[in-house]
């Protein structure tokens, strides 16, 4: 688990400013939450966090963000790298629908490392089932799609799919706003579990949500504005 630091970020969709000078210490072990109106620029923002923005046509980013006091942003800096260290959970529960519940849970693993010998692959399989409380609902099953598992439970997936590679941060964009009040239980749970390994950093526009599982919680601007999205205020109490 790393600290994030970010300086002066500005993020740029075109001539269109989306974000405007965001400066924030994280430290590591914790969650911090991200709150604000929709289209104040949450998600924009998590994306720097792990160069996912470079996927998308025009988006341009100016300013530092340090995982461990190495700037992400730094020449020779492999994003493909920097996505393993960083790992994202969605919205919308995304398991790889024609992979079994094993190969999903491997699916970003073996990009990386195709000879992984089969019982470490086992093992890995399940200590990231376990990592994400899954194991136990999933474990006769892990050869069945992962589709054909409910919401709460494709969410927990993700999750283990994103812990298998070994991040050092955990970024989740409003991970349980397609989820029913008893999955969102959960995986606030998990959420506070896997702080002791990972420093999280959650988008969500739930306060209460905010104020259940984040140490801190930033507050992006107020919504009506049309401005580009700025942190207004940063708890420093936690
Ligand atoms: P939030 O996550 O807080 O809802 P977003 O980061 O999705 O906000 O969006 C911030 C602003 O940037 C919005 O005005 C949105 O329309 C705009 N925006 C987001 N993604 C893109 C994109 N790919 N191209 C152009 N504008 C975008
Ligand atoms: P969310 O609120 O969950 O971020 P949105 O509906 O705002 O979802 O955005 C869905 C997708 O469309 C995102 O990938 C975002 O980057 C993109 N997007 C949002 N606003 C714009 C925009 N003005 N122009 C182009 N793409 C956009």
């Amino acid at each position: 688990s790393k600290s994030i630091e970010v300086n002066d970020l500005n993020v740029f969709y075109g001539d269109f400013l989306a974000v405007e000078g965001v400066s924030i210490d994280i430290k590591p072990n914790t969650v911090t939450a991200f709150i604000g109106p929709s289209g104040c620029g949450k998600s924009t923002f998590l994306r720097t966090l792990n160069r996912m923005h470079e996927v998308i046509p025009r988006a341009r980013v100016e300013g530092e963000v340090l995982i461990d006091g190495k700037n992400l942003y730094g020449a020779n800096v492999d994003p493909v790298l920097v996505r393993r260290q960083v790992g994202m959970v969605f919205q919308r529960p995304n398991p790889f629908p024609t992979m079994s519940i094993k190969e999903n849970v491997l699916a970003g693993v073996k990009l990386n490392n195709t000879r992984m010998a089969k019982s470490d692959q086992d093992a890995l399989v399940e200590q990231s089932l376990r990592g994400a409380n899954l194991w136990n609902e999933v474990k006769d099953r892990l050869e069945k799609p992962g589709s054909g598992l409910s919401g709460g439970q494709q969410q927990r997936l993700c999750i283990a799919r994103a812990i298998a590679v070994s991040p050092d941060v955990i970024l989740m964009d409003e991970p349980c706003s397609a989820l029913d009040p008893i999955s969102t239980f959960a995986i606030e749970e998990l959420i506070a579990e896997i702080k002791t390994q990972y420093t999280v950093v959650i988008v969500t526009h739930n306060m209460q949500q905010a104020s259940r599982v984040s140490d801190k919680t930033a507050f992006f601007n107020i919504a009506g504005t049309g401005k580009p999205g700025k942190l207004i205020e940063y708890d420093e109490t936690a």
